[in-house]
């Protein structure tokens, strides 16, 4: 059998049964205002404004008049804190579009910082974009490097040998190729003498100003395919060579 109480402290009216009643000598909380009260006190036969007796709570724990106090005090901090909470939430609500602000700007950016750092790459897989990027780059200052895929370059065939007429100086000719089908930096040449034991005697590293006949080509690099003969004289006086070793690098 249901009954009707009052809250005393909002004049709320909720539908309770007997059993609940009963539970903790009728002490229940007004699910309206949260006031602790004694349905049994406040129960009336009048049903003008009923809620369901689902928003009656009726407390965990037993509630004694002495403990009263304390309740209501709880009841407060329940509001406090869902005062706090709805504080919490909407700054939780503003720290989660901070944080997709700060992940959107990290990845626009990381996402520039990769076609800055990328840029050459870019251009080798994306032969196109090559306008647009030395565009953007003139405008903010960068330069656009030819590739650098040593792989890529190979030394075709060389030989070294030593000149007939100027005891002590070595002619190194060799062939190099660009198979990548791109345009690429010109790379260093190095080039070790060995003696009969294989071990080093004489190490030089030659960069394409020095190895190159014609300098205006090192801006645009070694082109796709292309095949380029170097000749080079190293005077290798007082070094007795048996061997040598030629390495390509940036
Ligand atoms: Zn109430």
């Amino acid at each position: 059998m249901s009954v009707i109480t009052n809250c005393p402290s909002c004049q709320t009216q909720f539908i309770v049964t007997e059993t609940q009643l009963d539970q903790h000598n009728g002490q229940v909380r007004c699910g309206h205002c949260l006031h602790v009260f004694n349905a049994i006190n406040e129960l009336i036969d009048s049903n003008s404004e009923i809620y369901t007796t689902e928003e009656l709570e009726i407390p965990k724990k037993e509630i004694t008049n002495t403990t009263r106090n304390n309740v209501q005090e709880v009841a407060i901090k329940n509001n406090q804190d869902r005062y706090f909470n709805d504080i919490n939430n909407s700054s939780k609500k503003k720290n989660s579009k901070l944080t997709n602000l700060l992940i959107f700007t990290l990845v626009f950016i990381g996402g520039l910082q990769s076609i800055y750092f990328l840029r050459t790459e870019i251009t080798i897989y994306y032969p196109n974009s090559k306008n647009y990027l030395l565009k953007i780059c003139k405008a903010i200052g960068c330069n656009i490097d030819l590739p650098k895929k040593i792989d890529l370059i190979v030394i075709d065939d060389s030989d070294i040998h030593e000149d007939e007429n100027y005891l002590g100086v070595i002619h190194l000719s060799s062939t190099l190729i660009n198979r990548g089908n791109f345009s690429q930096t010109y790379p260093n040449l190095e080039l070790t003498l060995t003696d009969n034991e294989d071990k080093p005697k004489l190490r030089r590293i030659f960069k394409p100003v020095e190895y190159l006949t014609d300098q205006s080509n090192i801006a645009n690099g070694l082109a796709a395919g292309e095949e380029i003969k170097i000749k080079l004289a190293i005077n290798a006086q007082n070094t007795t060579v048996a061997g040598y070793r030629l390495f390509l690098s940036y």
